[in-house]
């Protein structure tokens, strides 16, 4: 059966991907005095409060529409996403943008790009997101300053030591998941919306949910034995430290405070 239609005819490549523009537009979404560092490829970025440089990896520069038609997807359910085939022609592509990259991009990162951009206008509001919660942090260490943070960091040590001594292998960093979860919700108050953290975080659960099902052999039964609805393995399954909340925790957060926000002032809510 015939799927195609005259507009899919049409050239797949977008308009010419401009690299300085981009930069410039992601600078204006910043603070004037922090730094930038483009070129990490890892889903997220990251921010050095004490240097205020926040390192974006290169797929924030992107846009939907640069993404040539073919390599469109609907999500961790379409076909093609544990294809080695269609991944390795995604790679052949991104490195054609993203001359900083290392020659081998893992699976797991070229997955990330495709499922994260595969709204347009989510994926916009998503790395907006993104930027605010590393600016976010810059605030944070403002307001708690650098001893009350090297404290809490201290704390974090000596209660995992601790700890582990009476046999809690990985016991979460409290004070460093607490200062995620400010983040999140400053960055979204800063925004005045949810929705690009929400889409965010729901992303990179469902890349954590269908790479595990992958890895566990697509066996319903060896993925629950390890790993929770969320993608995230149980606790005696734990490889590291926990430092950040989980997904499910940041989407609940986020999705909290979005439900305020619609309900904010709204006295007879509830009662009719
Ligand atoms: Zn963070």
């Amino acid at each position: 059966m015939a799927i195609s239609t005259a507009s899919s005819h049409t050239s797949s490549t977008g308009a010419a991907f401009d690299f300085r523009e981009r930069v410039r537009e992601i600078r204006q979404m910043l603070p004037w005095d922090v730094r930038t560092v483009i070129g990490t490829f890892h889903p997220c970025p990251r921010v050095n409060t004490a240097t205020r440089t926040i390192h974006i990896p290169f797929w924030m520069l992107l846009k939907s529409a640069d993404i040539p038609r073919e390599f469109r997807i609907t999500g961790t359910a379409d076909p093609r996403f544990f294809n080695p085939d269609f991944l390795t022609e995604f790679a052949n592509w991104y490195a054609t943008v993203d001359h900083s990259a290392p020659e081998v991009f893992s699976y797991h990162s070229l997955q990330w790009v495709l499922l994260v951009s595969r709204d347009s206008e989510q994926y916009e509001k998503s790395k907006r997101f993104a930027l605010k919660h590393e600016v976010a942090h810059l605030v944070y260490a403002e307001q708690q300053g650098p001893n009350k943070l090297k404290l809490h960091a201290g704390w974090d040590c000596v209660e995992g030591q601790v700890k582990r001594l009476f046999g809690n292998r990985f016991p979460p960093r409290k004070y460093q998941i607490k200062q995620e979860r400010w983040c999140d919700l400053h960055a979204a108050q800063a925004l005045g919306e949810e929705a690009g953290g929400i889409y965010f975080f729901s992303s990179l659960r469902d890349l954590e949910i269908a790479g595990k099902r992958h890895l566990f052999g697509n066996d319903p039964r060896e993925y629950a034995i390890r790993c929770d609805i969320n993608g995230d393995y149980r606790p005696e399954f734990k490889t590291a430290r926990q430092s950040h909340p989980t997904n499910a925790v940041r989407i609940d957060d986020l999705m909290r405070a979005q439900f305020e926000r619609a309900h904010a002032g709204n006295l007879e809510f509830g009662f009719k």
